[in-house]
């Protein structure tokens, strides 16, 4: 559909009173790497467009006591670039890193990689690793979710027509923990996941495993959690033969997802060696 109208926003205000305004006609752009390929085919359904690339109040990157805050149009590149964020959370920062091509880094914001729903979204895994909360504001009000609950089917996510989502916020955690992120992709430089994984880990002086979130990307219609591999994990010592034995069950919970798909038996198999590197690093 041809673009009529194209609003520049440089507050919330105006981006959810455009929202309101042009309801059922309007999209968002944040930093169009994805929404320009669905113009440029002639698969964008809407006649305005709002850009939320210059809101200060979603381009910032905050560290209170307890709280990171992200906001949505903050863009990989700024995420690499933070060194608080590599220093805290070490797998978001190389899950932003690893995305494809400089340019795309430059563009790409964390809101548009979660909002587009794309299972293979690099910076999701991590996020759902944290436990993320997102923040979808309207005209009508707030709307604070975990990330978890956003994903609702292929391609879609639980962002109504009138709301933006404004930020991403994490808990700081004061113990010590670890934060990894892995990624099997085609090629370096436009490397989008074939698959990635992602690990929240604490564990005690005796090596037992206290808390445990493990995270997938492209491994089922959008990025999700694996509640089954966590429960089979915690409680348990992390030692070497833990470690191999949850890759099998990760690879047992991936054949029984995907078994009617033909990238089964790669991915099946290519998950061992992810889940494997990532869960080395927190021995
Ligand atoms: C060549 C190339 C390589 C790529 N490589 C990777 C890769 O390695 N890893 C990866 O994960 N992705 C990759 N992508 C995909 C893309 O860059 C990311 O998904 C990016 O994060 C999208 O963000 P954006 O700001 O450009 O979103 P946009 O294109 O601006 O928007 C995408 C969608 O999200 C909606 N949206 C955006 N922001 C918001 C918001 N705040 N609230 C509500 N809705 C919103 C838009 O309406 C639109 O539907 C690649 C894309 C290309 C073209």
């Amino acid at each position: 559909m041809k673009i009529k109208k194209f609003i520049k926003a440089h507050t919330i205000n105006e981006v959810t009173k455009a929202l309101e305004e042009f309801n059922g006609e309007i999209q968002i752009i944040a930093g169009g790497t994805d929404l320009s390929v669905k113009i440029r085919d002639g698969e964008n359904d809407k006649a305005v467009i709002v850009d939320i690339s210059d809101v200060s109040d979603m381009n910032k990157i905050e560290f209170s006591d307890n709280k990171l805050l992200i906001g949505s149009a903050v863009k990989f590149a700024e995420v690499e670039e933070c060194i608080d964020i590599k220093n805290e959370f070490k797998g978001l920062w190389a899950a932003a890193k690893s995305v494809g091509a400089p340019q795309i880094r430059n563009l790409g914001t964390i809101g548009g990689n979660i909002a587009n729903g794309s299972p293979a979204a690099d910076i999701v895994p991590p996020l759902l690793a944290l436990n993320a909360c997102v923040t979808l504001e309207s005209s009508n009000g707030k709307r604070i979710l975990n990330l978890r609950d956003i994903y609702i089917g292929k391609g879609k996510v639980d962002i109504k027509e009138d709301e933006v989502l404004t930020f991403i916020t994490i808990d700081r955690i004061k113990e010590k923990y670890y934060i990894e992120f892995e990624k099997l992709g085609l090629r370096n430089a436009l490397a989008i996941a074939r698959l990635s994984t992602s690990l929240y880990l604490e564990k005690d002086e005796n090596n037992i495993i206290e808390k445990i979130r493990v995270a997938s990307g492209s491994l089922g219609l959008y990025p999700m959690r694996e509640l089954k591999l966590e429960e089979f994990m915690v409680g348990k010592k992390l030692d070497k033969n833990l470690m191999i034995e949850s890759a099998n069950v990760y690879s047992g919970i991936v054949y029984d997802r995907l078994h009617e798909r033909s990238t089964c038996e790669f991915k099946k198999e290519a998950v061992k060696g992810i889940f494997l590197k990532a869960i080395e690093k927190c021995l």
